[in-house]
């Protein structure tokens, strides 16, 4: 049996794994790179795959599967149900926005859809001498790590893996049996991420201290997971004020409300995001940005949405706010903002006005909770660091091999990992 790193090897995107036995290849996630333009992982002929495994929604790990059905090939895809509800919204927005770039169409979306198979966590699948069991990986709703047994040897790939959970989502579930083979992201490896309390306590105040004064706080964020995330944080922490969420968070709102089980308290979430405002119409935004209250709305970059008018609006007066809740990407408005404080449409750049912050809402497993996952893995693996910058992956990989006696590496992408 062997793996090939297709993607994601010493970089953070395109996410892509081949798992080779005697007679059958499944791939582990397939996704793109986006920056100004999308890239790809390595490419596979879709005559040699019987299945792909997703561990989630977002476009770094399932963007590329679309590509696959091309040529109508009779691969299966394997996920769970919110997985595949969000896989279809966030590609086809992809297809709107980018499709330019992208070497398929809204077909074979569709066609990649109807070769879904969805599975429950901890059901066993079998694809021919392999079997495959989906973990809760605790990154985004219906998020997955990846558990493959085949020839005698067990493979765990972590996918993003959220250690701690949070107001919506469990924590990762990582009552696993003996591994052989660990591939496990390292985002965070390398740096320590601010205590989720604090950031929101923080963005609490923030939220108090702007609409006392009048004014309007809006938080750009993406609209699976971390828009709804943090509509639960202020109204659990008895933030009284009116909240308004727009744009295709609302769309993603319906899937989590369709999946409850997929939640950590689904009452809780439902009362919650049923008790703030739906934004719908332009009639509607224009007098929101002129109203004390809290907006949150995509894209959490800035790169596009209904984010690009509340922007311009909010940041004409000082009594506004504006809370980034994610990274932002090099290159991307949201950097542009938090560093030099300017925002920039119709091809003109201002400064801002309004107040700008930063909190960290990660939905990766900080530096202590990578290891704390380490910790958890029983058996003697050989362990693969994936899904970090060169150093990130690097680091990593020579720090578990001395504080645990594994053999880990970093492979690069192409890489073949033998195991015997
Ligand atoms: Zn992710």
């Amino acid at each position: 049996m062997k793996i090939t790193i297709l993607g994601s090897g010493k970089e953070v995107g395109r996410s892509g794994f081949l798992v080779t036995s005697n007679n059958t290849n499944i791939l582990l996630d397939y996704g793109v790179m986006l920056k100004r333009e999308p890239s790809f992982p390595i490419h596979v002929r879709p005559k040699d795959i019987s299945t792909v495994v997703l561990t989630h929604a977002h476009l770094d790990h399932s963007g590329h599967i679309p590509s696959l059905f091309l040529s109508g090939s009779n691969i299966s895809v394997l996920g769970t149900n919110p997985t595949f509800e969000l896989s279809d919204l966030l590609i086809e927005d992809m297809l709107k926005i980018s499709g330019f770039y992208l070497p398929f169409e809204y077909a074979d979306l569709n066609n990649m859809m109807s070769h879904s198979k969805t599975l429950q966590y901890k059901e066993k699948h079998l694809v021919n001498d392999m079997e495959i069991t989906l973990y809760e990986s605790g990154h985004i709703i219906g998020g997955s790590s990846i558990l493959v047994g085949v020839e005698g040897k067990r493979i765990f790939y972590t996918g993003d893996i959220n250690k701690r959970g949070s107001k919506l989502l469990r924590p990762a579930d990582l009552e696993l049996p003996e591994v052989d083979i660990l591939i496990i992201e390292s985002t965070y490896s390398q740096t320590e991420q601010a205590p989720r309390e604090e950031s929101e306590k923080n963005l609490v105040q923030f939220a108090h201290d702007v609409v006392e004064r009048g004014g309007t706080l809006f938080i750009p964020a993406f609209s699976v997971e971390r828009a709804q995330e943090i509509a639960c944080v202020l109204k659990v922490n008895n933030f009284k004020h009116r909240i308004s969420m727009d744009g295709m968070a609302l769309k993603a709102n319906e899937i989590m409300l369709r999946n409850p089980s997929f939640l950590r308290d689904p009452e809780g979430f439902k009362k919650i995001i049923t008790e703030i405002e739906w934004v719908k119409g332009w009639q509607r935004r224009k007098h929101l940005v002129k109203e004390p209250g809290v907006i949150i709305s995509p894209a959490g970059m800035l790169v596009g949405g209904t984010a690009l008018f509340y922007l311009q609006e909010i940041a004409k007066n000082p009594s506004n706010g504006i809370a980034l809740v994610s990274y932002q990407g090099k290159g991307t408005p949201g950097r542009l903002l938090l560093e030099k404080g300017l925002v920039s449409y119709n091809g003109k750049t201002k400064k801002s006005l309004a107040e700008v912050k930063h909190y960290e809402f990660s939905g990766h497993s900080s530096r202590t909770e990578l290891f704390e996952i380490l910790n958890k893995i029983k058996g003697n693996p050989r362990v693969l660091t994936v899904h970090g910058d060169d150093m990130s992956c690097t680091k990593f990989a020579s720090e578990i091999k001395e504080k645990y006696g594994f053999d880990a590496i970093a492979p690069d992408n192409g890489q073949i990992v033998e195991v015997n």
